[in-house]
């Protein structure tokens, strides 16, 4: 008799790769049974934060639909597809292996807060809500490029220093091969309620689900199926989401522009695509696994070229990796105002200086020409993430959850342990050992903007000046800005805590 399983897929939203996947495929007999691959678009994750701002923005979630419709396609394409609800995954596949008397679950498993209560609630579901039919949940981590198991220290003994992290794991470095995309996909099923589902969101299959649930499921809307439209609206996203797409940037970044050769000496650039590999989005939603950017890396070390740069490349990923490893060891402390120091920090709660930090108009210009670039694309550079969060935390003394929370509904490559992970770090309550360091942001700028193209870039109105004031607008006398023909904002002449940058 055939058997029915789901596919939960979550931050892993590929193919290839994709060990869940791949575990759950061989789980099945292909000839048989069927396969429902399935992604809720969680209402929680889009609601408005008491900040002001959505959990996810726009950006985030136009990469997100980029890469739910490419695994559509791709999926299509294989003779399965993709069913997209809106919904908690707690509640709406419960529902679904109700309708479709489903097996197993299978997915990816994740370890931070939010996800594991979706995790625990979904598995209490499905152990005490479907008597008699019983539905087991399998997860799979893979996140990381070392394996948990192939840390050549327990979680609880991880060093709480990278470079030590890192010597000690470089020392016994163990990677697994990625492995290939399935190449016989099982069938999706064609039952007649779930078409009907498929079509009508509010029919009475839905409603008569809904009896089946428990009574606080009973008052969920049922299943809505969610359509993503076929063409992008016209945001400016600087990269497109998807599986296919990561693809396309790993062929450019390493084969077509070799831009891997030079990237120790250009990550640290501001302006441009080949500045740095740009793989962070695909890796943050599993487009791209780490393990096949080490197995590229690999291969062009062996057919290319070797160098400190490609050797970098590894090296950031393993900051990755251990920023992972953190959460395991530390879990909720890195969302906590005090991250992991023993110290309290009087963080202040000024909404009006978080706001114009915000907007990009602190009055720095190397901070707010990031910011804007941020709340244009949904992308910043490291350099410039290392800047913006130093400067709201340490030297305006905000609260650095609010900057991360900030980030997370902002950036297309949000990823919890990275995100989280730097903020505290940047902010002096995480894994740094450096004792209260703070970024000079107007030296940052000189330095690493010296000519002020990309502060010009993204501001305008500093467009008419030369480089060399271009990073302290303030100094300006009137003299100074009627030959240059200026009307400068207010925020250029009076920035907030410019004198602690003099
Ligand atoms: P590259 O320089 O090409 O690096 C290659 C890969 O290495 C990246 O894709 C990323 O996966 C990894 N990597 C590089 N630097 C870091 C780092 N410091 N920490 C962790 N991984 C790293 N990265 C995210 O992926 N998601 C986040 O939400 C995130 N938030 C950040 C917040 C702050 C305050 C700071 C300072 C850094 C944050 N980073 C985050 C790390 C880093 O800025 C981005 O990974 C990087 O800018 C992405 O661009 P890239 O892929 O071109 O990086």
């Amino acid at each position: 008799m055939s058997r029915c399983f789901l596919y939960w897929f979550r931050n892993d939203l590929r193919l290839a790769d994709n060990r869940a996947l791949t575990a759950c495929i061989a789980a099945l007999d292909a000839a048989h049974d069927f396969l429902l691959p399935v992604y809720c678009m969680d209402p929680r994750q889009f609601a408005m934060l008491d900040l002001g701002f959505p959990k996810t923005g726009v950006h985030r979630r136009q990469f997100l639909e980029d890469c739910l419709r490419d695994l559509q396609q791709r999926l299509q394409s294989k003779g399965s597809d993709l069913l997209i609800v809106e919904g908690k995954p707690e509640v709406v596949l419960p529902i679904l292996v109700t309708m479709l008397n489903a097996v197993a679950i299978y997915g990816s498993k994740q370890m931070t807060r939010e996800e594991v209560t979706v995790e625990q609630a979904l598995e209490n579901t499905l152990q005490n809500g479907l008597a008699p039919h019983s539905c087991d949940l399998h997860l799979t981590a893979q996140m990381p490029l070392i394996e948990k198991d192939h840390l050549p220290f327990s979680i609880e003994n991880l060093p709480d220093v990278f470079t030590q992290f890192r010597k000690r794991v470089e020392k016994n470095w163990q990677v697994l091969q990625p492995q290939q995309e399935p190449t016989r996909f099982p069938a999706f099923p064609q039952s007649l309620s779930f078409q009907a589902l498929m079509s009508t969101p509010e029919s009475s299959e839905s409603q008569a689900l809904e009896s089946h649930t428990s009574e606080s499921q009973a008052l969920e809307p049922g299943i809505k199926p969610v359509e993503i439209p076929d063409s992008r609206p016209a945001l400016p996203l600087t990269y497109p989401g998807g599986e296919s797409e990561a693809h396309k940037r790993l062929q450019h970044y390493f084969w077509e522009t070799h831009g891997i050769q030079t990237y120790k000496e250009t990550r640290n650039g501001l302006l441009g695509d080949d500045y740095s590999s740009k793989f962070s989005p695909y890796l943050v939603l599993g487009c791209l696994s780490a393990r096949q950017i080490d197995a590229e890396l690999c291969t062009y070390e062996a057919r290319v070229l070797k160098n400190e740069s490609t050797y970098w490349l590894r090296f950031e990923l393993l900051w990755r990796d251990y920023f992972y490893f953190v959460f395991m060891k530390y879990g909720n402390r890195l969302f906590q105002a005090n991250g992991l120091s023993k110290t309290p920090v009087p963080w202040k709660k000024d909404q009006a200086v978080f706001q114009a930090w915000c907007r990009g108009e602190t009055g720095i210009p190397f901070v707010d020409a990031n910011m804007k670039a941020l709340n244009a694309t949904g992308f910043m550079s490291n350099r410039g993430r290392q800047n913006v969060a130093s400067f709201l935390s340490k030297t305006l003394k905000i609260d650095w959850r609010w900057g991360a929370a900030y980030f997370e509904s902002l950036l297309i490559d949000y990823e919890v342990c990275s995100n989280w992970g730097n903020w505290a770090y940047i902010a002096g309550v995480g894994n740094d050992p450096r004792e209260n360091r703070v970024f000079n942001v107007v030296g940052q700028g000189k330095r690493y903007d010296s000519n002020g193209a990309f502060i010009q870039h993204w501001l305008p109105e500093l467009a008419g000046l030369p480089a060399h004031l271009v990073h302290t607008p303030w100094k300006l006398n009137p003299l100074e800005a009627g030959l240059f023909n200026l009307s400068l904002p207010a925020h250029y002449k009076s920035p907030l805590a410019v004198q602690s940058l003099q």
